[in-house]
């Protein structure tokens, strides 16, 4: 067992989604997991010092398999089972899915304006998030906000803090809110980084700023979405296992893959910072 290994695995599903957001990190490049890989991932994980899983795409609801039936199988090997969503495909009564845990869902603005001009969904994404989060919080089920911080909404912040302090107080179960810093990759990122780009500076102050807002919110900086201390990404390419906190468009150097028959290896951790 390799007891360095981050505790928290994401698992990329597949790369599609319904929607086209303009910051959109996702690469087409990666396979898209066949049910039978994933429980073999699951499996691998669970001899090792991982506890929760957050499954994720693209849009893991538009996976071709069964989500619910994963996340069953996912709380079977007794993980925390977390589902990170744009929210836009959830099944009926998905606030009280006993095998989800927690969802993770995005909130990039407290106006609906400057969310849909991010986010691009049929021009009412916002709306349909303002409405899951109200589900959640009826239901006392767990929900982390996540925010994609960019030169267009990064002024927004203070407001996002507002709405989640209220969403707390009025009852809401918000476990956490993750800032992310935009980076200049993927479908949409690459294409739009001349307008949506932020430097380093700016994205300090501003998470200084809301941290000192409202301290009661646990917030966390993410400033490089593909490097944490405790998580890992995992994801298929062709037959092999990916690990590693690259994204899967850097040099192959720093991503480790293993064929689905082999254990984890100890060095995991290697890969990540
Ligand atoms: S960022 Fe938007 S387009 Fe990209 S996977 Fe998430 S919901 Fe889909």
């Amino acid at each position: 067992m390799n007891s360095n290994m981050p505790p928290i695995a994401v698992l990329f599903l597949h790369p599609g989604c319904n929607m086209t957001c303009t910051f959109c990190v996702t690469e087409n490049s990666f396979s898209a997991m066949r049910f039978d890989q994933a429980l073999r991932l699951l499996d691998l994980l669970r001899t090792h010092r991982v506890d929760t899983v957050v499954l994720g795409g693209g849009e893991p609801f538009t996976w071709r398999h069964s989500l619910i039936e994963l996340t069953r199988e996912a709380k079977a090997r007794r993980f925390f089972v977390q589902v990170g969503t744009n929210g836009t495909m959830l099944p009926e009564n998905f606030e009280n899915i006993p095998s989800i845990d927690r969802y993770v869902l995005p909130l990039d603005a407290a106006d609906a304006s400057t969310h849909n001009e991010l986010r691009h969904y049929q021009d009412r994404h916002h709306s349909v998030i303002l409405e899951r989060m109200a589900r959640l919080r009826t239901a006392r089920k767990s929900v982390t906000i996540s925010t994609v911080v960019t030169a267009q909404n990064i002024g927004a912040l203070p407001a996002i803090a507002d709405l989640l302090a209220q969403y707390s107080q009025s009852g809401g179960q918000l476990h956490a809110w993750h800032l992310y810093k935009f980076i200049p990759q993927g479908r949409g990122g690459r294409k739009n980084a001349g307008s949506l780009d932020i430097c380093e500076d700016a994205y300090q102050t501003a998470c200084a700023e809301v941290k000192q807002r409202n301290p009661g919110l646990l917030v966390y900086k993410r400033r490089d979405m593909f490097h944490s201390r405790t998580v890992d990404f995992y994801w298929y390419h062709r037959e092999a296992i990916q690990i590693g906190s690259e994204v899967w468009s850097r040099p192959q150097p720093q991503v480790a893959a293993y064929s689905s028959g082999q254990s984890l290896p100890a060095a995991a951790d290697a890969f990540t910072s």
